[in-house]
Order: structure tokens, then sequence, then C-alpha cells
């Protein structure tokens, strides 16, 4: 059973602090859902759990079973075993997946010689095309071919713990289930933990969430089960001050209306 446990964790970007101190623990086969209106943090957790630059920590800690990954490298967060398939996955010109993959086994001491096979059940288990394999890492792919190569690495990886950045943004309704069936899947075949960042509840028909987050304002605003993705679907996020924006002046919008052109001092 392994942990990923975060503690009041604050964290600036560009001298604004976006998360104001976030608390959650996902354990191993565990899938926790982290939903919040545009612009409230989402990809700001996902790129300081995994070491993206230019995210300062004011704040708090993030361990991965007891191992403080903040205090890392990315690749050796990797390594602790966590993996981020990203909103906007990475182009990497002239480097294969194949070799990718390879190149990772052999960092972690596993066998190399594997991955070949590993990434051709993979990719049949999501209907990525076996043509796609050729490509240099996520160059020339469409939207969703790029979130479905970030679902085959994590299916070749095996990773300990997975955040999905908007993993369902780009993809259709078939691609989307592929997807999610796979990572659900995990959570049993090798015990894969998920903190799986959406705003939509649809990739959580397939990939089914044991505990839902409401992020918003920088906080975890409420906690529940799946109940909890299916009442935001009806109302929105206006009850945890979605529509408390602020525009690009520094004015906020009224409170409750949600309206980006309604009169601030109305
Ligand atoms: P979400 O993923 O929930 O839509 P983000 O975490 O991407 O939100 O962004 C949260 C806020 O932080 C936004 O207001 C965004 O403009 C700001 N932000 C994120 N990254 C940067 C950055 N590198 N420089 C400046 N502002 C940033
Ligand atoms: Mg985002």
């Amino acid at each position: 059973m392994s942990e990923l446990r975060i503690e009041g964790l604050r964290v600036r970007v560009a001298g604004r602090e976006i998360l104001q101190g976030i608390d959650l623990v996902v354990r191993s086969g565990e899938v926790h859902a982290v939903m919040g209106p545009n612009g409230s943090g989402k990809s700001t957790l996902s790129h300081v759990l995994m070491g993206k630059p230019g995210y300062e920590v004011v704040a708090g800690s993030a361990s991965l079973d007891g191992t403080d990954l903040l205090a890392l490298p990315a690749w050796r967060r990797a390594q602790a075993g966590l993996f981020l398939a990203q909103q906007y996955p990475t182009e990497v010109p002239g480097v294969g997946l194949v070799d990718l993959l390879e190149e990772a086994f052999r960092a972690s001491g596993r066998d190399a010689s594997e991955v070949p096979a590993l990434v051709r059940s993979e990719a049949a288990r999501i209907g990525f095309g076996e043509q796609l394999l050729e490509r240099a890492v996520n160059v020339d792919l469409s939207g969703g071919e790029k979130k479905r190569n970030e679902t085959l690495q994590l299916g070749v990886l095996r990773p300990r713990f997975a955040i999905l950045d908007e993993l369902d943004s780009g993809l259709d309704v078939d691609a989307l289930r592929a997807c999610a069936r796979r990572i659900e899947a995990a959570t049993t075949e090798f015990d894969l933990g998920v903190l799986a960042i959406t705003h939509y509840s649809r990739l959580l028909n397939e990939l089914r969430p044991d505990v839902v987050h409401v992020l918003a304002r920088g906080r975890i605003q409420a906690t529940g089960g799946p109940e909890l993705a299916a009442e935001l679907e009806r109302t929105g996020y206006a009850a945890y001050g979605e529509a408390d924006h602020e525009d690009a002046s520094g004015r906020r919008s009224p409170a409750g209306t949600g309206d980006p052109f309604a009169d601030p001092l109305a």
C-alpha cells in the first residue's frame, strides 16, 4: 500500500498565490477526482507535484511513501512512482516512443527488452494505431492521439500514482471511454492510485472516483463521494465562488451572476 500525501501546500506563480493550502491523501488503488472551474489552480497542482520549474512552494509538503517529492528533480519523482498525463502533452522531436520508454525502464533498473511488446499490447487496448508508434513522441499527433499516447505510457510504465490533468480534453467519446477504462483497470491490475483532474464528470463515468474534491479559489472547498460530481454537473461551480473571477483589470465580476460581461459596479 502506497500513499501520496499533500499537506498544507501553498504555491505562488508569477507573484500570485494560486494554491492557498491544499490537503489531499491518495492511497494505492484509489481514484480521487479534483474538479474545479477554469483558472482555479488544477494544472498548477499537477505541475508542482511533478516538478515543473517556475512554481514557488511557499509552505506545505508533498510526499510519496514518506519521500519528500518537492526536494527531487522531476525525473526522480518519476522514479519514485509518480506519473503525470499532461493537459497539453509535450512534443519531443527526434525521440521515438519506444526509445523513450526503454530509457525510462533502464533508468529504473527494469528489463527494457519487454518494452516493445508492452507498447503493442497497450496500444491495442486503447485503439492507438500501430503507425502512430513510429512517430516522435507526440509530434504530429492530434489532441486526442496525444492523450491516448499519455495513457499508453502510463500503462507501460505502471507508476504507483498517476495525475491526469484533463485527460478528457480533446478526446472523443470512444477514445475517452477506452482511456478511462484502461486506467480504471490499472487501479486493480497494479493498484494504481489516481488523481484525476477534470471539470466535467463524463471522465468519471468509466473511471469511477472513490472521492471527489472541489478545488476553487486556491483551496479544496468540498470533498464527497461520486454524487458530488453529479451534483456539480447540474449546478456548476457557482456555490464555490466560480463567478468570483478577477478580470484583466483586477476587478471582480459580481458573485453569483457568472456573467463575465456583467457590470462589476452593478
Ligand atoms: P486550471 O488548470 O485550474 O484551469 P491553472 O493552474 O492552469 O488553472 O492556473 C491557475 C491560475 O494561475 C490562472 O489564473 C493562471 O493564469 C495562473 N498561472 C498558471 N501558470 C502560470 C504562469 N506560469 N505564469 C503566470 N500565471 C500562471
Ligand atoms: Mg488546467
